[in-house]
């Protein structure tokens, strides 16, 4: 495994003056978890230059934001940092609960959060709940500096619409969980470590102040598609209408209609199906239940 130059920018500015100075040699490497390993399977291309950004004070932060109402997550934060993050834990429960379950210590302590959602895999521990919460990303290149919505970059399995030889993810933002919501992931795995996931449901809830109807639900689950899925109708199907078990069976109900699993070493196919049902079932109810609501 060889590549020409491995360079820790310590600022964007740095790193953009080496994505420049590379021609487009350079690729961003932040934990290395997956790029590293996808190396031992494809060597580097000729005169690589790796970039690491996992040292760029700028994005090793976690803060509210917005008057209170909006988190900003830096993309080299590492899973370990956000499992441990007192602020994630009360604005962005779901990925907190991700964080903590991916991989295995080792892993937590250097894998980032950019690195989970450019590697754009449709279960990865850290989207899914990213994509719960409503993220956006932070995209910057030398010409442009964007916002975009976190469904629009997933083009296929791993293929990000990133391209990490000239953009970087800066930064991820999504809306703080209200006192009137609560998120939740239920992760089904065949063991409680070092193991990605059969299947990975995470939903996001905020109900109206009197906690009697649904404002704003996102549910999103994977592996069940070729790119992490937003369950649109499942969420459609409880927005605006009053709480109730009907309504959340409804929702479970179009989860696993919306839901197109394949066969792998990790589970079947309809093994998945029926279970993506169960685990929308879940998340759901755990939001409910973190409200203090009970159907
Ligand atoms: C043993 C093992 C177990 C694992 N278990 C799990 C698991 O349970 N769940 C799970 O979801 N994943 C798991 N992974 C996969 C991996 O750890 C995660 O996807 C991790 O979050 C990747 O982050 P990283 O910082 O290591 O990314 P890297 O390997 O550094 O980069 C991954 C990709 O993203 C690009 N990139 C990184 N940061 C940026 C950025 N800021 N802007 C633009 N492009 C960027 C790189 O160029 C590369 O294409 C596991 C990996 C290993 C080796």
């Amino acid at each position: 495994m060889r590549w020409e130059a491995y360079k820790v920018a310590k600022s964007l500015e740095e790193a953009f003056d080496c994505i420049d100075k590379s021609q487009g040699k350079a690729r961003v490497i932040a934990g290395g978890t997956d790029l590293v390993v996808q190396f031992l399977e494809k060597d580097p291309e000729d005169g690589m230059v790796l970039l690491d950004v996992g040292s760029i004070p700028d994005m090793r932060g976690i803060e509210i934001a917005g008057g209170g109402k909006e988190i900003v997550v830096g993309a080299a934060v590492t899973m370990a940092e956000l499992a441990q993050s007192e602020i994630i834990a009360k604005y962005g429960r779901a990925l907190a609960l991700g964080a903590s379950v991916m991989g295995a210590p080792q892993i937590r302590n250097v894998a980032t959060i950019g690195g989970n959602v450019v590697n754009a895999q449709p279960a990865a521990d850290g989207t899914i709940p990213l994509l719960a919460l409503g993220a956006e990303a932070r995209v910057v290149s030398a010409k442009a500096d964007t916002w975009v919505a976190l469904e629009e970059l997933f083009l296929d399995v791993g293929k990000s619409s990133v391209n990490p030889s000239e953009q970087i993810i800066t930064h991820f933002r999504f809306k703080a969980t209200p006192e009137t919501g609560s998120s939740s992931l239920q992760r089904l795995a065949r063991r409680k470590a070092f193991t990605l996931p059969t299947l990975l449901a995470a939903a996001m809830v905020r109900l109206d102040e009197r906690k009697r109807s649904f404002e704003e639900v996102r549910i999103a689950v994977g592996p069940v598609a070729r790119t992490p899925m937003l369950a649109r109708e499942a969420a459609d199907s409880l927005r605006g209408y009053p709480v109730s078990r009907e309504a959340v069976e409804r929702a479970a109900a179009a989860a696993k209609q919306a839901a197109h699993p394949r066969d792998s070493l990790r589970g079947g196919a309809e093994y998945r199906k029926e279970m993506v049902e169960v685990l929308t079932r879940r998340a759901i109810l755990e939001c409910l239940t973190l409200l203090g609501v009970n159907v």
